[in-house]
């Protein structure tokens, strides 16, 4: 959703010059590199080597060890290509000490234009012996002058890699080329870059100096100095978020003046009064502080957590509530249409009888509900509205919007956040998420927010109980699906893909829509991806709801906010594709009612690979069964899979960082967490996390 721009802007300051000033840079290598992000000489001194080789063991032909990484200065004494299509490049050469040969299987072409009988080379590469004689595989190759400087870019140091594309590759930036780009840049500006961190913080916390740090993440004089500068600059990195978060909080409380909400003595009673439970005590807490913050003139501005079913949307439609009754509109965003489909059905039960106004703004609706849903919250005539993020579109304007609400907050950006906040005066705030996402991301995802945690779920829930089974064993899976139906039940099957691909068996949910109406005869089977019409989503939502459908046959739309509270059975078909985390979200769409709940995860053996991946598979999803506390499975999915991944690339609203990783960081990230609160002046927001 391209939203997180400029949170990830950070850079080297002093280095913000356009890539073009650096040699050999034009058009259309700049074009290049600002396709994988880079487009100032700053971007590229953080572009971080995806790894290192270790080419800093010079030595002599007669004592090249075999089984090393070394580098060894020979002349060439022959060279020869062999006949095409073979690609194979074959030279000999010597250091006096003693013959050595090399060989290439592929880039003959260019390696015999490269190299002529008498040049003097350096090459690098693991050595080994063959029919007698010392042999380098694929080496890395350098020119050198004369014998005495081997001290290489390419050879003789240790070479930083990095990530490459076929688009930088076709502008001729290929790993050597961008090697050399990185070291022009490196020598020409790391001296330039300002160091903004004072020497007695730098001494505290043990990092390196900006400039030095420049040059070892890119050139190292030994490995370990790259991890010293990496941390370096991940600080930075840190810093410079946390100062965002840290001023996105503060000019959010001084614009002030959100509308005091005192708390409802109307509509919230007779909404209670009509709900067919009671609120367990962890939402009457969280309800309570909620309503406490909407009292006050200075924004709301907190995050609601709780794992999936702890019952966080009755809390949401308390606190609205209690905004209309206090004069307020009020704006409910999810992140699916079908969320907001659903978010608008039931408020819709709730809400019709106290004789509230409600509209649903998601995908296209017919054009003149459209107009006159616009018009309502433009002139004040619609207490709240549910949407996606068709929210954000500039002709949805409000009268007197007091609070947002955002559900699955971390599906949006920290930008469409943001930007449905600026619609109104000073509205407050409330974002929801139940991936229950470990400290040090909660921390820089949402460190401008208070938090309050849902530590229970409601009374009488069995945890669901999860299997993982071989696609071996589908008969007995589907018919144990066909016993829950019969049962009255309703079941979920998930599909990774929603159309076929030829490796795929039973991956796609069109083709496994079909095969489940075989293996489930008498059932009705519905069909719901992200392909469909809105419309046509929520009509099949509606049916499995009302059990008209009694299968839903389903990708990872579902994944978020689904409630059908009948639904007892959840199949994840290639359950080895998905993250802990995210599974943990499917398995969260059954057991939300009294009955057991049951979650089968269905593994398949990785194409081509043999038995060994799929125990791996299996062994990962293992986890599952054993842990149902979402905190617990969010901590280890993050250390499986690293940050990016575990939230997905577009949930990740600008928090993947160039440098930083965490939860390895996660001292730096408390350290730049105090150091910018502090600068700013302002109050922590209220943590409570672990
Ligand atoms: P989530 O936190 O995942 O958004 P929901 O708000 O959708 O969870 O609630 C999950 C289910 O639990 C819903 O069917 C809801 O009606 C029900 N529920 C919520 N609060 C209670 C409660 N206090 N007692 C019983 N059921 C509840
Ligand atoms: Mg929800």
């Amino acid at each position: 959703m391209g939203e997180a721009g400029p949170w990830l802007a950070w850079t080297v300051s002093g280095c913000e010059a356009p890539v073009t000033v650096l040699r050999g840079i034009g058009v259309h290598r700049a074009a290049a590199l600002a396709g994988v992000g880079i487009e100032t000489v700053g971007d590229l001194l953080c572009n971080r080597p995806r790894r290192y080789l270790d080419r800093s063991c010079v030595t002599t032909v007669a004592t090249a060890l075999p089984g090393r990484l070394v580098t060894v200065v020979v002349r060439v004494l022959e060279a020869r290509a062999d006949v095409p299509p073979s690609q194979r490049f074959w030279l000999r050469g010597t250091d006096g000490s003693a013959e050595l040969s090399c060989v290439w299987f592929q880039g003959s072409r260019y390696l015999r234009a490269a190299f002529a009988v008498g040049d003097l080379v350096a090459v690098s590469g693991r050595v080994e012996r063959f029919q007698g004689r010392l042999q380098l595989i694929h080496p890395e190759h350098e020119w050198v002058g004369d014998p005495g400087d081997p001290v290489g870019l390419h050879t003789g140091a240790v070479v930083p890699l990095y990530a490459g594309t076929a688009a930088l590759a076709e502008t001729g930036l290929r790993p050597r080329a961008f090697r050399a780009l990185m070291r022009q840049a490196v020598d020409g500006w790391a001296a330039a870059a300002v160091d903004s961190l004072d020497q007695a913080l730098r001494a505290r916390l043990g990092l390196t100096s900006l400039a030095e740090a420049l040059v070892e993440l890119h050139f190292p004089t030994q490995l370990a100095r790259a991890e010293a500068a990496r941390r370096r600059l991940a600080f930075d990195e840190l810093l410079a978020y946390q100062r965002r978060l840290a001023e996105a909080r503060r000019s959010r409380a001084r614009h002030g003046g959100s509308p005091v909400l005192p708390p409802s003595l109307r509509l919230v009673p007779s909404w209670r009064a009509r709900l067919p439970f009671t609120l367990t005590p962890a939402q009457e807490s969280v309800a309570a502080e909620i309503i406490a913050d909407l009292a006050r003139p200075a924004p709301m501005q907190r995050l609601l957590q709780g794992d999936v079913g702890s019952g966080k949307t009755v809390v949401a439609v308390l606190a609205a509530l209690t905004a209309v009754e206090g004069g307020s509109q009020v704006a409910i965003m999810a992140p699916t249409e079908l969320l907001a489909a659903q978010h608008y059905d039931l408020l819709a039960s709730w809400l019709g009888p106290l004789g509230l106004r409600l509209e649903l703004l998601a995908g296209q609706a017919g054009r003149e509900p459209r107009r006159l849903a616009l018009h309502g919250l433009a002139d004040g005539g619609v207490h709240l509205v549910v949407g996606t993020h068709a929210l954000l579109q500039p002709e949805v304007q409000f009268a007197r919007l007091g609070l947002v609400i955002i559900d699955e907050q971390h599906r949006f950006g920290v930008g469409q956040r943001n930007a449905l906040y600026r619609k109104g005066g000073c509205p407050h705030l409330l974002v929801m998420t139940a991936t229950p996402i470990p400290r040090s991301l909660a921390l820089t995802l949402y460190g401008d927010l208070d938090l309050s945690v849902l530590t229970a779920s409601p009374p009488g829930r069995l945890p669901v109980r999860t299997a993982v089974r071989p696609a071996t064993r589908r008969q007995a899976i589907y018919q144990f699906v066909a016993d829950q139906l019969r049962a009255g039940h309703r079941a979920y099957v998930v599909f990774p893909w929603i159309e076929a691909t030829d490796e795929t068996e039973l991956g796609s949910v069109v083709a496994g829509a079909d095969q489940l109406r075989g293996w489930l005869p008498g059932f009705r089977v519905g069909v719901v991806h992200g392909r469909l019409p809105p419309a046509e989503k929520a009509a099949v939502m509606r049916q499995f709801a009302s059990g008209q459908v009694q299968v839903l046959a389903t990708t990872t739309v579902v994944e978020v906010g689904v409630d059908v509270p009948a639904a007892t059975v959840m199949v994840v078909e290639h359950a080895e594709r998905f993250g802990l985390a995210q599974l943990h979200q499917l398995r969260g769409r059954v057991g939300r009612g009294d009955a057991q709940g049951y979650c089968v995860l269905v593994h398949y053996p990785a194409a081509g690979a043999g038995g060994s991946q799929g125990t791996a598979a299996a062994a990962r999803l293992a986890t599952l069964c054993q842990v149902n506390d979402g905190f617990a499975l969010a901590q280890a999915d993050l250390e499986q899979r690293g940050a990016g991944e575990f939230l997905g690339r577009r949930q990740t609203g600008g928090t993947e960082f160039r440098l930083a990783q965490l939860p390895t960081d996660r001292d730096l990230l408390e350290e730049a967490r105090a150091e910018a609160w502090l600068e700013a002046g302002a109050a922590r927001p209220a943590d409570n996390l672990g």
